[in-house]
């Protein structure tokens, strides 16, 4: 079969990634952060909550990228991403990197935030096709945050990086969603945020990739490398693209 002919192979399954594809993630964790900065006065090294939140953010996509490595494992990620930014900004006051991962996620779990629109695609979408998510979080995190969700019921399957032992960008995480859903690459649509972990990882095995292109560093770094099959502004607009793909007016 051609290149040209398995693009255009009818999708049988939709797999969406979940955080800042569906879910708010960005929000919650920057909500997460001011509550560890004000605990532990991190306004007093003079550093700014919004510089303080992007470090976080610059530190904690190195080190999944190490996870996904197999450089480091889950326990050191969670540990060092606060000892690396506590460092890095000069917090005085005595603590625990563990203990300050703990209470960043605790403040993280009690937020619900999902995207505008994401639950009315998951709706449009569920009589239409199979969905799955595939998300490269903790499972102690993850499976709480679906479940507050409420959006279990649209699933066919969830799939959560840190229980098949394998992480985005890893393509192999893609290989192992195909086997799940007993499809070919080409049969399935992915959706997702981010152009290294979802778009060109997911392309590598031959999933067709819709980028939902939330504009950001990540973003501008990578524009010209993704190459995503579809891009779209917003997850709303996933909900007519898969109606034209599946053939549904
Ligand atoms: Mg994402």
């Amino acid at each position: 079969m051609s290149e040209g002919r398995t693009r255009r192979a009818m999708p049988r399954a939709l797999f969406f990634d979940l955080d800042n594809t569906l879910y708010d993630h960005r929000r919650a964790a920057r909500e997460a952060l001011a509550e560890v900065y004000r605990r532990y006065d991190v306004g007093a090294t003079g550093t700014a909550v919004d510089e303080f939140a992007r470090l976080f953010f610059e530190i904690n996509q190195r080190l999944w990228l190490g996870l996904a490595g197999g450089e480091i494992d889950v326990t050191t990620l969670r540990d060092q991403r606060f000892a690396e930014l506590f460092a890095r900004v000069g917090v005085a006051a005595p603590f625990e990197a563990p203990v300050v991962g703990r209470e960043y996620l605790a403040v993280y779990l009690e937020r619900s935030y999902p995207l505008p629109g994401a639950e009315e695609v998951l709706a449009a979408l569920a009589p239409l096709l199979p969905l799955g998510l595939l998300t490269n979080g903790f499972t102690d995190i993850q499976r709480p945050k679906i479940a507050r969700l409420g959006w279990d019921p649209y699933f066919t399957w969830v799939a959560v990086a840190e229980e098949l032992g394998v992480f985005k960008p890893d393509a192999a995480i893609y290989a192992q969603i195909c086997r799940m859903a007993e499809a070919s690459p080409a049969e399935i649509i992915y959706v997702g945020d981010s152009p290294v972990e979802d778009v060109m990882a997911a392309r590598q095995v031959g999933l067709r990739t819709v980028w939902v292109r939330r504009e950001g560093p990540e973003v501008a770094r990578w524009a010209a490398e993704a190459q995503a099959d579809y891009e779209v502004a917003d997850v709303r607009d996933v909900a007519p693209l898969v109606r034209s793909l599946v053939g549904v007016a």
